[in-house]
């Protein structure tokens, strides 16, 4: 009898009472780690991170300068104000129009008003849910100063192509790497493929200091006009060297744990492809390595019994895996008077209400890992009528 009902426990969702599949939760981040320890030891024992001026900034901005192989790295406070540097260092200045996806980061469309610029919103396309580089052309005008594509959730904006477009009309690119450092695409590092790019080194990303931020670039003339900016005497936006000594470790591990993660989503999509409504979002073709910050599913209702988005991400969340929404369509949280919508922005319409995203850290815990997802899924799934009945007010 007991027996049983520990059953029925354990096969009931968490969300209706029953036992989760992960009741200790998702896994934490940042990781322990031996190398950050080792790197904060040493920070206490020379008291380097009390300095301003000190060789862990250097020496970090060479490693990734190597790592990316990039002539110019400089680091600043934040991806955030990475983004705004970037702006600015390739001359967007006021009334002058900056394109960038429906769907994106609400920090970089802050920026390009920060910098008095105007956002252009290009809808993104269907499949990839990145920026459509079919509907690029079209949003372009004499007044266009820059190109801003972000490589979202695990995904990638066709850069080559948008690279191309950019070339002939003479337009430079920013290229937001913050959600996939060590991504390649044609062979070519995610970040090479813009006149300069942003990395971000926040609490909750694959390269971590709690906060930090670097631009990168191969135009000098880029690097010198952010120096200038940023340079007031004093450091306007540094990063201190307490951070840098953090992050440097982590890079010699990127390429190994990207892999990791890419196998475990590789195998999580195989196990959950005979199911629809979780499409992993598609890459243009093969020649693209990502690395996932997030996993971004398409969301589709249909499949869970039309259960709605936010009920399936509660669902999940109370499984103990951290499935969560993507960002808000700009379009649809910013004034129309802020923007300029180049088109329909339908599928960011979509993405708004349909973007799915997976957490990092349990990319790392392995196979086990990967059937505890895959069973929450399903489990969800499969009571997936009760849930709605119970949770949803008739
Ligand atoms: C995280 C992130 C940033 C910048 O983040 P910070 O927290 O300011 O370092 C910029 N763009 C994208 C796409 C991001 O995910």
């Amino acid at each position: 009898m007991g027996d049983q009902m520990n059953f029925q426990n354990a096969e009931r969702p968490a969300i209706l009472g029953g036992i989760p599949v992960r009741p200790e939760g998702p896994p934490i981040w940042p990781r322990r780690d031996l190398q950050v320890d080792l790197a904060i030891r040493n920070l206490l024992e020379t008291g380097d991170w009390g300095r301003y001026h000190g060789r862990h900034v250097p020496e970090l901005c060479r490693r990734l300068a190597e790592y990316q192989n990039v002539e110019h790295v400089l680091p600043c406070s934040s991806g955030t104000v990475a983004v705004e540097l970037a702006l600015r260092g390739v001359g967007v200045a006021e009334k002058d129009e900056v394109i960038l996806a429906g769907y994106d980061f609400k920090a970089n469309f802050q920026n390009v008003l920060c910098v008095r610029a105007i956002p252009v919103l290009v809808d993104l396309d269907p499949l990839t849910w990145q920026l459509d580089c079919e509907k690029l052309s079209n949003a372009i005008t004499d007044r266009t100063k820059a190109i801003l594509i972000s490589h979202l959730h695990g995904g990638f904006v066709d850069a080559p192509k948008v690279r191309q477009i950019a070339d002939l009309q003479g337009i430079p690119v920013i290229e937001d790497v913050c959600q996939c450092p060590g991504a390649m695409l044609y062979g070519r590092r995610a970040g090479n493929w813009g006149d300069v790019s942003v990395l971000s080194f926040g609490g909750s990303k694959l390269l971590t200091a709690g906060r930090g931020g670097a631009v990168m670039t191969a135009r000098t003339d880029v690097a010198e006009r952010i120096k200038r900016y940023v340079h007031r005497g004093n450091d306007a936006y540094p990063l201190s060297e307490a951070q840098a000594a953090i992050v440097s470790p982590q890079i010699d591990q990127l390429d190994y744990l990207n892999g990791c993660r890419r196998e475990f989503v590789e195998k999580l999509t195989s196990k959950l492809s005979e199911n629809t409504g979780l499409s992993v979002l598609q890459t243009p073709n093969e020649n693209f390595l990502p690395a996932y910050y997030k996993v971004g599913f398409q969301y589709g209702a249909a499949g869970f019994h039309n259960m709605p988005r936010s009920l399936f991400i509660a669902s999940l969340q109370a499984e103990g895996i951290a499935f969560n929404t993507g960002f808000r369509g700009l379009h649809l949280i910013h004034a129309s008077r802020r923007f300029v919508a180049a088109d329909e922005l339908i599928q960011a319409s979509r993405a708004d209400v349909g973007m799915l995203t997976l957490h990092h850290p349990v990319l790392l815990e392995g196979a086990d890992a990967i059937d505890e997802v895959v069973a929450a899924v399903e489990k969800v799934r499969k009571w997936a009528d009760e849930i709605q009945s119970t949770h949803l007010t008739q």
